[in-house]
């Protein structure tokens, strides 16, 4: 069975050198859903808690949220950085708090202190599920993930068999050591 949850992406990118609207800067609210899949845990009844999910996905998402992202060979790139570097808030700023821990992964860097993600493709609906996927796919079993963004849209299923135990009082993932991190339940 599944659980699905919804996140949602406030974020400004562009798609550098496409011909159309879309090469100039511009803004979105994207919307994300994520469905787990894996066993009814007989304890709780769930698959997993969904506010657990969005926790676990929100974790590393937060920092495609009021941010901007750029592919790496974008001359906005350099000039975005120059301004924040000349204003002072490059490396961050005490409002800038909402920040997730910087990842690189083999298609997006994110740079939480100054809110950019920098993306090796062009970041249509398509290319966020697969950056979501790879930065997921160890922590959940998603068998589908789901990105509309303003009239775009795309989804894409996944088999993912991670083994993950689950607390049968909470039905959150234990820990390496067989322990809930919630409740403290240790599994036999
Ligand atoms: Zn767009
Ligand atoms: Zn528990």
């Amino acid at each position: 069975m599944r659980s699905i949850t919804t996140l949602d992406l406030q974020y400004a990118h562009r798609f550098y050198g496409f011909k159309g609207e879309a090469q100039y800067l511009h803004g979105h609210t994207g919307v994300l859903t994520i469905e787990v899949e894996d066993s009814v845990e007989p304890g709780v009844n769930m698959v997993f808690p969904c506010n657990e999910i969005q926790k676990t996905a929100w974790e590393v998402l937060k920092n495609f949220d009021h941010a901007l992202i750029l592919r790496e060979d974008d001359p906005l790139l350099p000039a975005v950085l120059k301004v924040y570097e000349e204003q002072g808030i490059r490396d961050g700023a005490p409002q800038n708090q909402m920040k997730g821990p910087a990842f690189k992964t083999e298609l997006a860097t994110a740079y939480p202190e100054c809110r950019l993600v920098v993306t090796k493709e062009t970041l249509t609906v398509e290319g966020m599920i697969k950056i979501v996927y790879d930065l997921l796919k160890d922590k959940l079993n998603i068998a589908k993930i789901t990105f509309t963004s303003g009239v775009n849209a795309a989804s894409a299923d996944f088999s993912t068999h991670n083994q993950i135990d689950r607390c049968p009082l909470c039905g959150i993932a234990l820990n390496e050591h067989g322990v809930c991190p919630k409740c403290g339940y240790k599994k036999q």
